[in-house]
This record gives structure tokens, C-alpha cells and sequence, in this order.
């Protein structure tokens, strides 16, 4: 567990501590975000990573209060930014935090951007939302904005609604929309991945620019352990709603700790090697009515024994920064009385 703050300058950004989240569902109450603690410090990139359904886009949104119903947010949990709790402050005060202090970057334009406006007008209408800046100088901001982020003529470009913009034109916009305040924290939920393979590699590209140009920190929602690697200093995994293993990235690339981030690694397409096959975790990740009472991995772990079935892993401290959910933690012969999980399964 990361020691709690000791003072303003080496107090993380942002803190979560055993943040929850509880749908009601008609089948039951779920908690498909269950009891995560993540730090994120100043200047750092932070990789939240998983697959789909593991719970970091619920996580992310629960720090801008942005669940919709029947969704909400556990009593107890906690999510401290810049010394103040988030989840005590009254619509008013987080709108103050929303965009100016923390500011979203989703993985859909399309959806996120209005339709009706300008890009221009969107990016001028967040400076005009928390400064006191006349209209045409919130638009000259905006324009320089957009340059920033590399639209061609800005200017131009300023003037058109989001369906006359290319899919990366859009997320430049969103970026710009982003950016324009210089928050500093950038929650950033699968950035790229709805754009083609070159597009994607600019745009983390001027992400991560951005990012050091402003000495911001961010947050960096992916299912892409490649992504991971070049943007990110450390990195969280997610599986069934629990972090399960949290380490700097050299050393999870390394040798990772849980037999899931193995299973992501070795399911990871590497540059220059010729795989025809590319070997999976076998199974799916199970939905939050179904997660095993014991290590919630359980089923689908190459390494799991009797107590992986009876008792809970706790997210273990192993060192150096690193956290692991897993008895391999306090048992590690067992883990070389296996097979690496890449022989586990293909597709
Ligand atoms: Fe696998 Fe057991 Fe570790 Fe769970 S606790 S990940 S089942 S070895």
C-alpha cells in the first residue's frame, strides 16, 4: 500500500482510496469497482490497464462524478486531488475542478463533442466556462489551441462542426478542449483507440508532448499493453472490479508479479517476432454478479491451488513500489512448478 501523504509536495495528485461502486441491477446489487486505491503523482503517467469489463472506465469517471444512475459511488470511498476531496464538494465546487484542474480525454469524439457547435466554439466555450475572457479572446485562444495540438489551418478549421472533421481531426479537438486550461491532470480513457494505426501513433505522441511540455500528470485508461510501454513510468492492472497488481513499468514488463498481467504480456504482439498464433487467457473476464468469493482469477489461473479457492488474496506488498493480489506473493516455489501461462491457450 503507497505510504499516506506526508505534505503538500510529496502528497500524490490525486489519491483514491478504497473507492467502491454500486449498481442495483435486477439481479441483484453489484460492485463492479470494488475497494480500489491508486495514487497518482505529480509529472507521472499513470497506466490503468485491463479488459473490457474489469472496471477502470468506471473507476475513471468516478473521479469526475461523472456515473450516471443506478451507478453510485460507496460510502467510504475516498478521492483526494491536490489535498482537497473530491467527494465532498457540492456540484458547484467539482464544476470548478471539472476541465480547469482535471480535464477528460475520451476514446469517442463523436459522442463527446457537440454537434451543433463549432470546434472553435467548444474549445472557447471551456475558457469562457471558468475565466472572465471576452468572446473573441477565449476564439483567438482556441485557434492558438487547435494549432497546438496540430490542426492545419486553425483558423479554418475553427469554423467547422465535428462531422466535417476526420475521426483524428475530432480527437485533436477533444485534446485541444482538454488542454486549453493546462489542467493538471489528464484523465485519459482510450484515447486512440478508435483511430487507424498511424493516426493513433501521433496522437499518443502529442499526448505525451502535451503532457511533459506542462509538467501535467495523467491517467491513462488502456487495454493496450503497448501503449503502456511507451507512454506511461507505472502502471495499475485491473481484473474483476480489484487492482491486482500495481508496479513501475520496466519492472512489470519484467517479470510480472500476477498470472494475469502474464497472461496480458504473453498475449501481447511483439515487433519482430513472427507468432502466427497469439497465445490468450483462456475464459473471459466473469461478469460482477459471478466473481468467485476467493482469488476472483481463480478460474482461469494456470498456477491456482486449493487456497487460491478458499481465501482472498489481499493486494500484497512486494517492494519497490510493487503490489501484487496473489498467494504467489507469499508462495513463490509454486509458481515454478508451472507452466508460463503463454503455453496456457491460443486463438
Ligand atoms: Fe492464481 Fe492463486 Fe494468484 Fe489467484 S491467488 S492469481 S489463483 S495463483
Amino acid at each position: 500500500m503507497t505510504a499516506p501523504p506526508t505534505s503538500a509536495a510529496t502528497a500524490p495528485l490525486l489519491a483514491l482510496r478504497d473507492v467502491r461502486v454500486r449498481i442495483r441491477t435486477a439481479r441483484g446489487t453489484i460492485t463492479p469497482v470494488d475497494g480500489v486505491s491508486l495514487d497518482v503523482h505529480r509529472g507521472e503517467v499513470l497506466a490503468l490497464v485491463g479488459e473490457s469489463g474489469c472496471g477502470k472506465s468506471l473507476t475513471a469517471l468516478t473521479i469526475l462524478r461523472l456515473l450516471e444512475p443506478p451507478a453510485r459511488i460507496e460510502a467510504g470511498s475516498s478521492i483526494r486531488f491536490e489535498g482537497t476531496e473530491l467527494l465532498a464538494l457540492d456540484e458547484r465546487a467539482l464544476r470548478a475542478v471539472r476541465g480547469r484542474r482535471i480535464a477528460m480525454v475520451f476514446q469517442e469524439p463523436m459522442t463527446a463533442l457537440n454537434p451543433v457547435h463549432t470546434a472553435g466554439a467548444q474549445v472557447a466555450e471551456v475558457v469562457r466556462a471558468h475565466e472572465r475572457v471576452s468572446r473573441r479572446e477565449a476564439m483567438d485562444r482556441a485557434v492558438a489551441m487547435l494549432a497546438t495540438v496540430g490542426i492545419p489551418d486553425p483558423a479554418v478549421r475553427a469554423t467547422q462542426y465535428p462531422h466535417e472533421l476526420s475521426g483524428g481531426m475530432r480527437q485533436r479537438v477533444m485534446l485541444a478542449i482538454a488542454l486549453v486550461l493546462d489542467p493538471a491532470l489528464l484523465v485519459a480513457d482510450e484515447p486512440t483507440t478508435a483511430l487507424d494505426v498511424t493516426i493513433q501513433a501521433q496522437l499518443l505522441d502529442l499526448l505525451r508532448e502535451a503532457q511533459r511540455a506542462r509538467g501535467a500528470s495523467m491517467l491513462l485508461i488502456t487495454h493496450d499493453l503497448g501503449v503502456v510501454a511507451e507512454m506511461a513510468q507505472r502502471v495499475a492492472v485491473m481484473y474483476a472490479g480489484q487492482v491486482v497488481e500495481e508496479a513501475p513499468v520496466g519492472a512489470l514488463f519484467a517479470a510480472p508479479l500476477h498470472p494475469y498481467t502474464e497472461g496480458l504480456l504473453a498475449a501481447m504482439p511483439r515487433a519482430g517476432t513472427v507468432r502466427r498464433e497469439l497465445a490468450t487467457i483462456p475464459g473471459t473476464v466473469p461478469p460482477p454478479e459471478a466473481w468467485p468469493t476467493a482469488c476472483r482469477f481463480a478460474d482461469r489461473c494456470p498456477y491456482a491451488w486449493q487456497r487460491c479457492r478458499t481465501e482472498a488474496p489481499p493486494l500484497h506488498d512486494a517492494g519497490d513500489g510493487r503490489r501484487a493480489r496473489c498467494h504467489l506473493v507469499e508462495e513463490p516455489a509454486r509458481r515454478a512448478d508451472r507452466h508460463a501461462p503463454a503455453a496456457a491457450g491460443t486463438a
